[in-house]
């Protein structure tokens, strides 16, 4: 979140960052990716939010709770090897109305009836972060209560689970945070 700080200081955002107390501080997956993702997603709540706040929350998705999660596309399944981490960026900004919502993730999609007019993009960010989700094992989806309330994005991805701190990869979550 070190990278938006910046912009959102300028546009007098507050940021906040919470991480749950039983997040690893290691785990095996790809960081570029994962950062790239958070990257986005964090970019785009900081470009469509004028004033209020944006929370990221990071957390761990207990075995017991997998099933909500299910969609059509995405079966995640328990393990001892690996687990799944959630992270949602919620902001206060323009929101995205219903009939927006089921295009955001489609390439060069530029919605124009809600407060995003005016707002320019390549349209890629969001396809590009749902192909990134999908390779790292997991699903990314937007919600949002509609123009002017806000809006949140919430991936789940797949990481290994790490038991050795000095492995190649350690402290992935905490680094791309
Ligand atoms: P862009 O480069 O246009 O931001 P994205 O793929 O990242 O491309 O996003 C696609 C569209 O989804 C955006 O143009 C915007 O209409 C909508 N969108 C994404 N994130 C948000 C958000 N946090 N608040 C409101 N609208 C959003």
């Amino acid at each position: 979140m070190g990278f938006i700080k910046p912009i959102a200081s300028i546009k007098r955002l507050s940021v906040s960052v919470m991480l749950a107390p039983d997040l690893p501080l290691c785990a095996i997956g790809d960081e570029k990716r994962l950062m790239q993702t958070i990257l986005n997603i964090s970019g785009n709540a900081v470009k469509f939010t004028k004033e209020g706040h944006i929370t990221l929350v990071a957390s761990i998705v207990k075995a017991d709770s997998l099933r909500e999660f299910r969609t059509p596309e995405f079966h995640p399944t328990a393990s001892d090897e690996h687990f799944y981490l959630k992270v949602q960026v919620k902001d206060t900004g323009c929101g995205v109305s219903p009939q927006d919502l089921p295009h955001v993730f489609t390439k060069f999609a530029h919605p124009q009836s809600g407060g995003n007019r005016g707002f320019n993009g390549s349209g890629l960010g969001l396809a590009i972060c749902k192909r990134f989700v999908s390779l790292m094992g997991g699903h990314i989806w937007i919600d949002s209560e509609g123009t002017g309330r806000g809006c949140t994005a919430t991936f789940v991805i797949k990481l290994g689970v790490c038991d050795n701190t000095n492995t190649y990869q350690q402290q992935l979550i905490m680094k791309c945070i």
